[in-house]
């Protein structure tokens, strides 16, 4: 083992005197060596290496679906995935996989492979039909092996696992069953089980929402090379199937009680994600494959251990991208797959020609991506779609949206309010392809439907300038969009139903904490999130740890730790009322005509409401007040509040609404079901709906036991294996690394029932110890450094403080 301590150490807690700094040169060491993972007790540190390691292939999952509990073998992201599966069979406990870290650290990639390891792991048969298949019931045994990645190596480089939820099993076959640990709170599984009926709230995928109008207004000229108008005028004959969701493409076979096609629902899982990828990822400055929405993936499992279901939530997609994208990042990569992958005569049928015709695509100088060939994405999305049961039909029908997303780009406005069209040929196509009449289309972009404020259920049609037709304009293709991303996803959900009670595996890859120079309603809603998650991290790891050895009688002294309780009340409290209650007031009030004065406002308020308050600052309390800094536990966030109500208030503009449901293709407007007419319903803001889907993630996630990837980004430039420490030494502060590791030591490194501790390690001494007692005495007497303080006796349990003392205990173990 100490030999280890040259090249950095296997798990963090072993580090004698913990910094940042220190933390930061272990991980760096073992990056160095190409070891990308490195544990702290149960949490598992992974570094992008920005290069294909071999070190997940079949060979791997099988060492580690060997190892049991998944802790004997070296760090690694399978040995997680392992202990979090074996778990689940050992104890019939729901599980969930939290995976953080900033944009590009290798989240989503994680989240791939602890899929690729449940689905490799697990029975290709559901519960009644459990002949053969290769899963968890006929395990090989593991042979041994060599080196770092290449083994198991007894203890050599094993850690037993802090926490004690998986130290070495008394005998091989499965995890060891710890039933009054930390792990087994919240046992029972959520009461899921796909009936979509009583599922979540709906997910929040709309608060990115309404951001900045692009800087393209009414007089900008977007490309002058544009397709020739359409062949048709007015609405297309009516050949849509609705949106309906058909039966499951192949529904299985019932041989007696509810038998499911595993394979098909493995097939769903892994397939599904290039398609949300292709629809909810996009090239950004920092990742060429960046995830623009969150994701909460359950898969349910049946008494077969079987992955018989599942079901996606997203959050918080980052719809603006469909408008607007900086300099060299690119839209969702679903439009570049289209232009690439349809056929000439559809793209001509839909006047669609090259992306540098397209203002959504073209406006930030970048249309494709080494290495990506979107021509063949587009041929696996089409499949997935497949897959997943979407028709050709319908996906004839999403690819058109996409198609009439590109012309609405083009249109751009002149004159005065009512604004007018400059070139109506991009109006037309998107008319055509829509299923609208062009005239209603136009008069829906250049006038607003407002409600009167005074006299309810009338509405008035403000004529628009260019400008704000423009953003009208935006507003449409973000809808669109959005309803598109909305409709696959609930497909991808009816085709993983499962109805039957399940646990699950859950894995969350969601973006980390954001702070950039300027920060936005986006960032204070990702932030707000991510203050949830850390609330559950501490609940379930810190203030968990300190219960249980409150629960067994323990002496031991609370460690102080920051509970980051008070920021999540700042933010989303009644009483007192906290920021976005406090933005809620505004915009209910304030009829967010001009935005400008709703932000306004809305400091004002905030200053009234929230005079002070540790973790709220507002360094400007006079009239031009415009920012607020909330000190959030990951660090100091100052948010300008531009466009703070406008967002909030994410407005479906009635006049567009109305034109789509006017469609002729039915699948266009049963994409629009809502009922505009109904005035009574208070429109639901960004922020309510982010707080119910942080609510459901949290009451989901509280269910499982958790396990959690913390990702790092080692460089800025995607460069394979190079290690910048400053740029690691930040993530390494935030992630809250140092902290995790102190209460690891100040507490207790290893827990085991008495009995199943006593059958272990009382096996070094000739004459085993009857109880804890006695076998503190032996093994103070057995020669070694182990002193009588390393040991404590619980109710049920005995802890013992150091790492240390296991290795020598398992030294002497071995010597027998
Ligand atoms: P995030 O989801 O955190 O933004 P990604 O998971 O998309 O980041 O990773 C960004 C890129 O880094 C990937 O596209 C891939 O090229 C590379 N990468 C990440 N993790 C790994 C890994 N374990 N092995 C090899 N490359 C990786
Ligand atoms: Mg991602």
């Amino acid at each position: 083992m100490f030999r280890l301590f040259s090249s950095g150490v296997d798990d963090l807690v072993l580090v004698s005197s913990p910094t940042n700094g220190e933390i930061t040169n272990q991980i760096g060491a073992r990056f160095d060596r190409e070891l990308i993972y490195t544990n702290i007790g149960e949490v598992l540190i992974a570094v992008n290496p920005y290069k294909q390691l071999p070190i997940t292939g079949p060979e791997f999952i099988k060492m580690y679906q060997n190892s049991p509990g998944g802790n004997e073998a070296p760090p690694h992201i399978f040995a997680l995935a392992e202990r979090a599966y074996r778990r689940m069979v050992d104890e019939n406990e729901s599980q969930c996989v939290i995976i953080s870290g900033e944009s590009g650290a290798g989240k989503t990639v994680s989240a791939k492979l602890i899929l690729q390891y449940v689905t490799a792991v697990s029975p290709n048969n559901s519960y009644g039909n459990s002949m053969g298949g290769g899963g968890s019931n006929n395990v090989p045994q593991y042979d041994g092996g060599s080196d770092d990645y290449g083994a198991p190596s007894g203890r050599g480089r094993a850690l037993p696992m802090p926490g004690g939820r998986g130290m070495p099993p008394p005998a091989r076959g499965g995890g060891v069953p710890n039933r009054g640990g930390v792990a087994s709170r919240g046992a029972p599984p959520p009461p899921m089980g796909g009936g979509r009926g009583r599922g979540p709230p709906p997910p929040v995928s709309n608060v990115r929402a309404g951001a900045p109008p692009p800087p393209m207004s009414g007089g900008q000229a977007p490309p002058a090379r544009g397709p020739a108008p359409p062949p048709s005028r007015g609405g297309p004959a009516a050949r849509g199937r609705g949106g309906a969701p058909p039966p499951r493409a192949a529904p299985p076979q019932s041989r007696g009680g509810r038998n499911v096609d595993v394979e098909h629902i493995k097939k769903v899982i892994l397939d599904s994600n290039p398609l949300m990828e292709a629809i909810g990822n996009a090239k950004t400055v920092r990742n060429d494959n960046s995830s623009r929405f969150g994701k909460y993936l359950e898969i349910q499992f049946d008494d077969n251990n079987a992955p018989v279901g599942g079901q996606i939530s997203t959050f918080l997609l980052e719809k603006t991208r469909v408008t607007f994208q900086q300099k060299h990042e690119r839209n969702f990569h679903i439009f570049y797959q289209m232009l690439a992958g349809l056929d000439q005569s559809t793209k001509s049928e839909w006047g669609l020609t090259q992306a540098t015709d397209f203002y959504y695509l073209a406006q930030s100088k970048c249309t494709s991506i080494a290495d990506v060939d979107d021509a063949a994405d587009y041929i696996e999305v089409k499949n997935a779609m497949t897959t997943i049961a979407i028709t050709s039909e319908e996906q004839t029908e999403i690819f058109r949206i996409l198609a009439a997303i590109l012309h609405v780009g083009n249109i751009r406005f002149q004159g005065e309010a009512p604004a007018t069209v400059i070139d109506e040929t991009p109006l037309q196509w998107a008319a055509s392809l829509l299923g609208c009449d062009p005239q209603f289309l136009g008069q829906s972009l250049n006038h607003r439907q407002i409600q009167s404020g005074s006299v309810r259920h009338t509405q008035y049609a403000v004529p628009q300038n260019p400008d704000q037709s423009a953003s009208l304009r935006d507003a449409l293709a973000k809808t669109l969009y959005e309803r598109i991303f909305d409709f696959i996803v609930t497909r991808i959900n009816s085709a993983m139903q499962y109805h039957g009670s399940a646990k699950v595996i859950g894995v969350l890859d969601i973006y980390g904490f954001e702070v950039f120079e300027r920060n936005s309603f986006e960032q204070f809603c990702i932030n707000y999130v991510n203050e949830r998650l850390q609330q559950i991290f501490i609940d379930l790891t810190v203030r968990g740890e300190q219960r249980e050895y409150h629960e067994e009688g323990m002496k031991w002294k609370d460690i102080s730790f920051f509970d980051n309780k008070i920021v999540v009340d700042l933010i989303d409290g009644n009483k007192p009322p906290g920021v976005m209650r406090v933005l809620d007031d505004v915009c209910k009030t304030v009829h967010a005509v001009d935005s400008a004065t709703a932000d306004t406002k809305f400091m004002e308020k905030l200053i009234h409401a929230i005079q002070s308050h540790p973790h709220l600052l507002i360094s400007n309390t006079g009239s031009s007040a415009n920012e607020f800094t909330i000190k959030h536990y990951a660090g100091d966030v100052t948010y300008s509040v531009e466009e703070f109500c406008f967002k909030n208030n994410d407005n479906l503009y009635a006049s567009i609404v109305c034109c789509l449901q006017s469609s002729t293709y039915p699948f266009i407007a049963s994409l629009f079901p809502e009922n505009m007419s109904d005035n009574k319903t208070a429109p639901t803001t960004a922020s309510y709906k982010i707080r119910q889907s942080a609510n459901y993630l949290v009451q989901r996630l509280s269910a499982c036991t958790p396990h959690y990837i913390r990702c790092i980004k080692p460089n800025d430039s995607k460069s394979p294996l190079s290690f910048t420490s400053s740029r690691v030494e930040h993530q390494v502060k935030y992630l809250g690394l140092l902290e995790n590791i102190k209460v690891k030591r100040s507490g207790y490194a290893y827990r085991q029932l008495k009995d199943v501790f006593l059958n272990r390690f009382g096996r070094i001494f000739d004459v085993a110890p009857r109880n804890c007692q006695e076998f503190v005495e032996q093994i103070t007497r057995a020669g070694k450094d182990i002193s009588a303080e390393e040991f404590e006796e619980g109710k049920t349990k005995i802890f013992v403080k150091t790492p240390e003392t296991i290795f020598l205990m398992e030294d002497l173990l071995m010597q027998k």
